[in-house]
């Protein structure tokens, strides 16, 4: 039997053979695989009544629902570009997206339709009548067509799934854009090495607008037959109650959630012996969390998952069967992922010699949205350049040991230094800034100013904060602010963000 050309029909073929098995179940609903199948399609019909062709855009701002999964699936059936974006957004954030990807359609969830409504005004984007509300006394019934049929539409496998906006080096974000390719061999690399089947059920406590909920965890399940349960909103007790209570046996989240989990006396009371699967990404794990989480979980098989937005899925991973000793690495490159390691000259390095990863496979992007000095600088020969400093033993092992991009990386959320940087600069007082991430237990880093300005406060950056929370989402905003004298630069006037990190000055938080 071939296999399937697009995600709509992994879903058709899912809907077939599990029929009234349980999909998803959030806190307000559940949804059998028959009725994912057809409530996408009434909600793809209703796309194409309101005018939506292949290769349009559909934004969301819409949270972890049973509407989030109905909606992409609605969007992969018709061959919309479906564009999910962090609901945490400020909205000058949010209007820059609009602007870019300039989509014909946002859904947006009640309680963030204020700003999408300013985001979108400003952006002069889509019609008030395009902006389609869910939630609050709004059912997404009214999503769905009542009269209208759906037609067919021919998609490809090379045809775009998601744009995914990722943190970028110039301080605007850039849209990955993820084919429905791309999707499918992330779904056979996860079913293929984590061994799932019908038989799983995950609890996801990520945003299902980022990579890992979205294919990792949502897509994959409903590949392999599996359930999703849902939280609307990450709560460490009542995330705890539900594993145990639903016996979930495949975990899958930043390692920032299983520390916070572990703090838990509940936690430490259960024994979660049923658990089969515990992966983890998005950001280093400490050698602490990796020993704990053996011990929490005796019988489940631990997996560091490296990978990125533009890469779909990981592109390494810790195989089932790994050596103690290689427990600080990320794991083997998955059979189709080809890396390499690359020196500064563009020079491929030698085994245990540190490079950048650049990475190519089916499952990596090709290009960035409408983007064309991105799509210049981030790709060679088809190897997307990741940003990521490591290296790789002689048993294939890779391990990451630094980043060269100026990021923060915040409990798996990426927050590039120049973001948080042009919005401190645009504070009348501050004369320069300078943006570290800081080492945190629980977040693995934070977001750390150092300002420069004679009519700044040492002791109330009140004002500041404010100015930042007014253009930035909350988890970009600064968490600690110090003024210095001035920042330290080398000889061609390069700021020192290294030498920054060590200066552990007074924090004032
Ligand atoms: P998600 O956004 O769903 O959390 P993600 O973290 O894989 O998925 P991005 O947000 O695009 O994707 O971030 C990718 C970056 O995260 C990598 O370039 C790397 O810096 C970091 N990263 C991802 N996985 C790991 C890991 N296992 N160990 C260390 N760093 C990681």
């Amino acid at each position: 039997k071939e296999r399937p050309q697009t995600v709509g029909e992994i879903i058709s073929a899912s809907s077939k053979i599990y029929g009234e098995k349980l999909a998803v179940v959030t806190e307000e609903q559940s949804v059998s695989y028959r009725q994912l199948e057809e409530l996408a399609t009434a909600i793809a019909a209703n796309l194409q009544k309101l005018g939506i062709t292949k290769g349009d855009r559909i934004a969301s701002v819409v949270g972890n629902c049973a509407e989030f999964p109905l909606l992409v699936i609605a969007c992969a059936k018709i061959g919309a570009i479906m564009v999910p974006i962090n609901v945490k957004l400020a909205v000058e954030e949010l209007q820059y997206i609009i602007e870019h990807s300039k989509p014909s359609v946002i859904i947006s969830e009640q309680e963030f339709l204020d700003k999408v409504e300013k985001a979108n005004q400003n952006a002069s984007a889509v019609a008030e009548g395009n902006i389609l509300v869910i939630g609050g006394e709004n059912s997404y019934e009214q999503l769905l067509a009542k009269d209208t049929p759906f037609h067919q539409t021919k998609v490809t496998e090379e045809d775009g799934i998601f744009i995914l906006y990722t943190s970028g080096t110039t301080g605007r974000p850039k849209g990955a854009v993820l084919t429905h390719i791309n999707v499918i061999h992330s779904l056979m690399n996860y079913k293929l090495f984590f061994e799932t089947d019908d038989q799983f059920t995950t609890l996801i406590a990520v945003p299902m607008f980022h990579v890992t909920g979205l294919v990792g965890q949502l897509l994959h399940m409903f590949y392999v037959g599996g359930t999703v349960y849902s939280m609307k909103r990450y709560q460490n007790e009542e995330y705890i109650k539900r594993i145990l209570d639903h016996k979930i046996n495949f975990l899958f989240n930043v390692p920032t959630i299983f520390i916070m989990m572990s703090t838990s006396e509940e936690f430490q009371k259960h024994s979660f012996d049923f658990v089969k699967k515990v992966a983890f990404g998005g950001s280093p794990i400490y050698q602490q969390t990796f020993t704990m989480l053996k011990r929490a979980f005796p019988n489940a098989h631990l997996h560091n998952a490296y990978g990125a937005t533009e890469t779909t899925s990981p592109a390494t991973l810790m195989p089932m069967d790994y050596p103690e000793s290689k427990v600080t690495s990320v794991g083997l490159p998955m059979t189709v992922a080809d890396i390499k390691i690359m020196d500064p000259e563009g020079r491929e390095c030698t085994l245990g010699e540190s490079g950048e990863l650049y990475i190519k496979g089916p499952m990596v992007i090709k290009e960035y949205w409408d983007n064309p000095m991105a799509n210049q600088n981030s790709f060679t020969d088809g190897y997307w350049h990741s940003g990521d400093l490591g290296i790789q033993d002689d048993a294939g092992f890779i391990y990451i040991r630094d980043r060269k991009k100026d990021m923060i990386n915040r409990a798996g959320e990426k927050i590039f230094s120049i973001e948080v940087e042009d919005v401190l600069k645009a504070h009348p007082d501050v004369v320069e800034a300078a943006v570290i991430g800081e080492p945190d237990p629980v977040f693995g880093e934070k977001v750390k100013a150092f300002v420069v300005g004679p009519n700044l406060d040492a002791d109330d950056f009140t004002d500041l904060r404010e100015h930042c929370r007014k253009s930035l989402a909350k988890f970009k905003v600064p968490e600690e602010f110090e003024l210095i004298d001035s920042l330290p630069r080398n000889a061609s006037g390069k700021i020192l963000k290294n030498t920054l990190k060590n200066i552990g000055g007074k924090a004032n938080a």
